[in-house]
């Protein structure tokens, strides 16, 4: 079994603010991160799928602690998503000052604004994650 789209391609897609998952030819589920199989029928039989990058908050935390080497990054907000296209993934709440954040959050609309973070001396590198700034 072969990955169809590997976390190197999909970071590098990332990094030009594009959303990659991958659509099940079988069931026509949308997988994001991609996986090895499709999140719902477990099938192999998949292409890769741009997705639109847009969806809502369904929860959200503020993190005022960092990871080591992260110090200049808190507060930081990660999101959990709900696409349009069906998949959760969770991100970082960019564009807006982190210690005004509340609860108003929840149900808002978002759309994909992904962000290149320096690498560590645990990474490899730089890396893109995904952002998520307000749908005006
Ligand atoms: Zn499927």
């Amino acid at each position: 079994m072969e990955y169809r789209l590997i976390f190197k391609d999909y970071s590098k897609a990332l990094k030009q603010n594009r959303l990659l998952g991958l659509k099940c030819n079988d069931c026509g589920t949308v997988t994001c991160p991609p996986m090895m199989v499709c999140r719902e029928c477990t099938g192999t039989n998949h292409e890769i799928f741009q997705l639109s990058g847009t969806g809502k908050i369904v929860t959200f935390t503020t993190s005022y602690i960092a990871p080591e080497g992260r110090e200049n990054e808190v507060p930081y907000t990660i999101v959990l998503v709900e696409l349009d296209e069906g998949p959760w993934i969770m991100g970082n709440l960019v564009d807006m000052d982190n210690r005004n954040v509340t609860m108003d959050v929840m149900g808002e609309r978002v759309r994909l604004s992904s962000r290149v973070y320096p690498g560590d001396k645990y990474s490899a590198g730089d890396a893109a994650r995904p952002g998520f700034s307000f749908v005006k």
